[in-house]
């Protein structure tokens, strides 16, 4: 058995940060269950956002995060996000990463609900990839230890206060222990729940389990974004469209060829992500499809060829040639703003545990994302850990939130349900726990999910951990959701179709 001052689960933008800078303050493991740049960081298209334009300001970046969370946003978490942007920027330029640049200045690019151009990008549309190559490369010429295809199954706590994890060998199936003063879990999201996301492979919901499991509150969890432009093509998995083509101008079209989205929302195509989805479903409905397109036929060749390459290569090899025609979109799962509750420090209700990244809920994206303000949490949050824990070098246990609390609720089960696949458990999410949500269909999920979880057998390798975790996950999701009897933010209820102000509070959920 092994001792480290950090144990940091997952080598997505969260978990190389934060050990790039814990190797300064002690001995670091990273432990991840694929290979260290399997993740969903290297598929981030869009960009990072940061107020460091002449006519920005962290103030207005501030605004616009308030605004997109729809009365659900922790201010001072957005406050230390938006004011401590620019400082993580510099750092990434520090460490190598290559934004694209005009004239010798940063390029900065506008998507929906930013009220000015903020976003960062390297690579044209390939921002993920730059970043996560230069963390990883950095990582792999330190001193810090990396156990990759190694799966972390439980998190030990003794008293309140974290000892280490379990981890599983996917190669020998051994189980080790590894033990730690301070446990950060960066395990990313868990678009894989849904039968269409954007998301690796990896978007499991691990370290939401994990932690849930170890005691931990889980907060905000029926707020999952759909993003609502991913490539809809037979066969082919839902290649993300970034919000920044129609940032550029790109304009959405039904499958009669009508621009549909002035109709919806006065800011057309720039609307924010739950309303431009919504919509697209609307129009999907209305005219018996299952896409609509987006058009950039009117924008230069060369602007979609050097401001899109990603998107243009991709298109192009499954033969579609986007500067001449029309690219088929439709929504897909795309980023859980729900998570293990953490405080602006990045701790969580047991001692010496923190979470970051896609897993975390620090309060800045409340009901509904920003785009391209999750890379930047990722950073600014990672940095506060570090300082916290170089400040706090005795492990506390912090104050439990007794407000809004609710543990999982007693299903009815009939009958034991045999072990679902995969795609079974997809299938029900998209369909019952999806963009669109009623009581009935939450009811008939959380009944579902609840016997799988019932009658699942031990999990013993990657896959059967997985699906035991993503079970989890579900039954949070699907219960936070009927417990929300309101819309709000990418939280849609057609028997509650309204805000209401008794409904602006956090819904916790505890084991
Ligand atoms: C297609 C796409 C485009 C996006 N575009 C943008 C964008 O432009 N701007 C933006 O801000 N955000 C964007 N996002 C969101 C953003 O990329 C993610 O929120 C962010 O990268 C999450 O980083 P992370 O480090 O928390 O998780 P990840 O990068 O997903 O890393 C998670 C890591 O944890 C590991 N792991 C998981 N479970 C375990 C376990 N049990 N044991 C060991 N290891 C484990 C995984 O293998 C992985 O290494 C996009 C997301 C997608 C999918």
């Amino acid at each position: 058995m092994s001792h480290y001052d950090y144990i940091i689960v997952g080598s997505g933008i969260a978990g190389l940060y934060t050990a790039l800078l814990a190797k300064e303050r002690g001995k670091v493991l990273i432990i991840t269950k694929g290979n260290i740049d399997d993740c969903n960081t290297k598929h981030a298209q869009g960009g990072i956002a940061a107020a460091i334009a002449k006519n920005d300001s962290p103030k207005l970046h501030f605004k616009d995060t308030i605004a997109a969370g729809d009365g659900l946003c922790n201010t001072e978490a957005v406050r230390i996000l938006t004011s401590e942007a620019p400082a993580r920027i510099s750092d990434l330029v520090n460490l190598g990463v290559p934004f694209d640049t005009v004239n010798g200045e940063v390029a900065l690019t506008r998507e929906a609900a930013h009220s000015v151009s903020r976003i960062l990008h390297a690579g044209g549309d390939a921002t993920g990839k730059y970043i996560e190559i230069t963390l990883s490369k950095k990582t792999r010429s330190s001193r810090i230890q990396v156990l990759e295809d190694c799966l972390v199954t439980d998190i030990l706590v003794e008293n309140g206060v974290v000892k280490g994890v379990n981890a599983l060998d996917c190669h020998t199936g051994l189980v080790e222990e590894f033990d730690c003063r301070f446990l950060v879990l960066a395990t990313g999201g868990a678009g894989q729940l849904y039968e269409f996301t954007t998301n690796s492979y990896v978007a499991t919901g691990d370290g939401i389990a994990l932690a849930f499991n170890a005691g931990a509150e889980i907060v905000d969890m029926e707020f999952f974004q759909f993003h609502p432009t991913a490539l809809r093509l037979p066969g082919v998995t839902p290649f993300l469209i970034s919000e920044a083509v129609r940032g550029e101008g790109g304009i959405l079209r039904n499958v009669d060829g009508y621009r549909f989205m002035p109709e919806y929302d006065p800011r057309a195509e720039l609307a924010p992500r739950d309303v431009v989805t919504r919509s697209i479903l609307y129009e999907m409905k209305k005219t018996g499809s299952d896409r609509v397109f987006i058009d950039v036929t009117h924008l230069a060749p060369y602007v979609i060829t050097t401001r899109f390459p990603h998107i243009y290569r991709f298109c192009l090899d499954h033969g579609l040639n986007i500067t001449k025609g029309l690219i088929p979109v439709a929504p897909a799962a795309h980023y859980m703003m729900g998570g293990v509750k953490t405080n602006t420090w990045g701790e969580t209700n047991i001692g010496g545990i923190f979470v970051i990244g896609e897993t975390a809920c620090t309060g800045v994206h409340g009901a509904n994302r920003l785009a391209s303000n999750s890379l930047l949490e990722a950073l600014v949050f990672s940095h506060r850990i570090i300082d916290r824990t170089t400040v706090k070098t005795e492990v506390e246990i912090p104050r439990q939130d007794n407000k809004n609390r609710h543990s999982l609720s007693q299903r009815h089960i009939t009958e034991a349900l045999p072990p679902p696949s995969l795609s079974a458990l997809q299938q029900l999410l998209w369909d019952k726990v999806g963009i669109i949500r009623s009581r009935e269909k939450l009811t008939q999920a959380a009944d579902t999910l609840a016997s799988w979880q019932k009658y699942l057998p031990p999990a013993t390798d990657r896959p059967s951990h997985e699906l035991s975790n993503l079970i989890i996950t579900g039954r949070l999701i699907t219960e936070a959701a009927l417990i929300r009897e309101e819309s709000r933010g990418a939280h849609f209820r057609t028997d509650f179709p309204q805000s209401l102000p008794q409904w602006q509070h956090h819904i916790i959920l505890v084991k």
